[in-house]
């Protein structure tokens, strides 16, 4: 199949929808909060009663703006609203408030892994509700199903790839950097699970050269990041070995079974809506002149690229400890508190992506949520670089520190955890480990070096890993050539 492979290109470009982290929705104001009761958020705009007018709100078209800028993209002048026509249960107006010929950004770019992918525009529109399959037997078995309208109206932007992507993990890294991005800008929280961020793949293959693109399927239903990546690698495969036994690709959007791993076809290009577009006109065109872009230009924070530029460059952090970093918004400010008051920002790095991920991963919370502080962590690097405290100790340090608060100071006070230099306590201890131990001074004398790591090993369990491991050592080969 590799070989086969190779002879292929892949063709992919994403759609992303971002759902905008505004109090109320679009064009009334219902509230957007997730997760309430069903239909409690609704009102006669956003469920199309006749003869409501809709009412834009003014932070969606801002949000769209400070995503267009990041994305670098031009922002429109003269922007305008469509309706988007199509009946589905759950779009009780039937139409879909949408931007067709004039969407508010256009012509951008990301950088992912140092390859530019381009974005062709970002467009804003409202979101549909939602259907929820009810029946004793979940999807496959409803009998029926209800229909909750607390998501009509909660305002999106969709943002459309060019297809610049040539493999699913370089769509997988694309998808979370826009993740980053709009997390970054705080205008999406980017909840794949949730559906806060959505993403639909097209996805073609063709022969290595040819100019010509292939026919490109769609696929939905990607909920997760490895969905995406799954998706597409199944995808791809898909259509290679079709063309190679002689077939034909048709065009057509494929639905993605998580449970199955396969994709399976939804509708094809025959079957696909006329939308009927055109101006919305309840509402009147946008006009963004350049001092309002200016201003919005302004609050543009610093991005994920040029946070993990300055970590690297600036301050000396691994790629993978600044890429990692980078990734949480969480994680790069309680990086960038310590960065600014340590003199050890490398060593803050290596705790962030090391111990403390470790244990945030396991027990699912953020760095919000514990108790750490830049402070108690520039403490304890300080106590580890003064000798103070061992790595070894400083693993239990941490724990405390995120679990309970603190000062590192304290802690290691208050449980008597500094290291043991004293010359004359720990000889006492390592004179004893030798008269315990007279088979492994055999050894050692008898040629094997190594035993002296099980001595070392005796020591750290008597004094609890206290004791200085220099010392130690250096006592251990004094008294073992004594012998
Ligand atoms: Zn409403």
């Amino acid at each position: 199949m590799t070989e086969v492979k190779t002879k292929y290109e892949t063709v992919i470009g994403l759609e992303v929808h971002a759902q905008l982290k505004t109090k109320s929705k679009i064009f009334c104001n219902s509230a957007t909060e997730f997760g309430k009761e069903h239909n409690s958020q609704i009102c006669p705009v956003c469920t199309g009663y006749p003869g409501v007018l809709p009412v834009l709100n003014k932070k969606v078209v801002e949000y769209a703006i400070l995503t267009g800028l990041a994305l670098n993209c031009e922002i429109a002048k003269h922007s305008k609203f469509d309706r988007k026509h199509y009946f589905y249960p759950d779009l009780p107006k039937n139409i879909q408030i949408s931007q067709y010929d004039m969407p508010i950004c256009k012509d951008g770019y990301i950088v992912v892994n140092d390859k530019k992918i381009r974005i062709n525009r970002i467009h804003i529109e409202e979101d549909a509700g939602k259907l929820v399959h009810a029946g004793a037997s979940g999807i496959a078995g409803s009998s029926y199903s209800l229909v909750d309208y607390n998501r009509t109206g909660v305002p999106l932007l969709e943002i459309v790839s060019e297809p610049d992507i040539s493999s699913p993990e370089e769509a997988r890294v694309y998808v979370e950097e826009l993740r980053n991005i709009v997390r970054y800008l705080d205008v999406c929280d980017g909840n794949l699970e949730e559906g806060s961020l959505r993403c639909d793949a097209n996805v073609s293959v063709r022969p290595q050269g040819q100019k010509e693109f292939g026919t490109k399927v769609e696929i939905k239903n990607l909920n997760s990041f490895k969905a995406l990546q799954k998706a597409l690698e199944y995808e791809i495969e898909r259509q290679v070995d079709e063309i190679e036994q002689g077939g034909k690709i048709i065009q057509e959007t494929r639905l993605w079974k998580d449970d199955q791993g396969i994709t399976i076809s939804m509708r094809t290009k025959e079957e696909s809506h006329d939308y009927r577009y055109f101006p919305e006109p309840d509402l009147v065109p946008l006009e963004i002149d350049a001092e309002k872009v200016h201003q919005i230009r302004e609050r543009l924070p610093e991005l994920p690229g040029e946070k993990r530029f300055r970590y690297t460059e600036k301050l000396g952090l691994s790629g993978y400890d600044a890429g990692v970093i980078a990734d949480s918004i969480e994680i790069a400010r309680f990086f960038d508190r310590t960065a600014g008051i340590t003199g050890n920002p490398k060593a803050a790095a290596n705790w962030l992506t090391g111990d403390i991920a470790a244990y945030l991963k396991e027990n699912k919370l953020s760095i919000d949520d514990t108790e750490l502080t830049a402070e108690s962590l520039t403490e304890m690097i300080e106590l580890i670089d003064k000798g103070t405290i061992s790595n070894n100790i400083a693993k239990k340090v941490i724990i405390t520190l995120m679990e309970k608060g603190g000062s590192a100071r304290q802690i290691v006070e208050e449980q008597g955890l500094s290291v043991i230099s004293d010359k004359s306590e720990i000889s006492a201890i390592v004179k004893k480990i030798i008269d315990e131990n007279p088979k492994e001074v055999e050894k050692y004398k008898a040629g094997k070096k190594q035993v002296i790591g099980f001595f070392v090993g005796q020591v750290m369990k008597e004094t609890k890993g206290k004791a200085n491991p220099g010392l130690v050592n250096k006592l251990f080969a004094e008294e073992l050539d004594k012998t």
